[in-house]
């Protein structure tokens, strides 16, 4: 099954966390082992588990900022936001976590991000879930 939620970002660039949207959507129903898969069915926003520390996030942003920035992308013909395309691709659009006890299994210190990178914007996040 396949559950959407919205998720209206606020800057430019920025980094949420989406851990607990996440696991209500899995709280709301009856899949106890399994996977979940995370997705954003967008093309200038990605997905990525790690740490939620502040300065992470902001080297984050700046690692992206840095790996897509000065360059005369043909992109930016049409649209303006080549950068923005070209983080997501590097990043993902999907992240997947095991399920157990009706959990999910995550690090201590693992929470699941969704990286705007062309807002602000309204955007959705799916989340499907796999049971065994
Ligand atoms: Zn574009």
């Amino acid at each position: 099954m396949t559950r959407t939620f919205a998720l209206p970002t606020s800057s430019r660039r920025q980094v949420l966390d989406i851990t607990e949207e996440v696991a209500g959507m899995l709280a709301k129903t009856d899949v106890s082992s399994g996977l979940c898969t995370v997705t954003v069915p967008h093309c200038t926003c990605a997905l990525y588990i790690n740490e939620h520390e502040e300065g992470l996030l902001h080297d984050v942003l700046t690692l992206v900022g840095g790996l897509v920035g000065g360059e005369d992308w043909h992109h930016d013909r049409i649209d303006h936001n080549a950068g923005a395309h070209l983080g997501a691709t590097l990043l993902g659009n999907s992240v997947q976590i095991p399920v157990e006890g009706g959990n999910l299994v995550l690090g201590t210190w693992q929470r699941i991000q969704l990286v705007e990178l062309d807002g602000p914007r309204h955007r959705r996040v799916n989340v499907t879930l796999i049971s065994d």
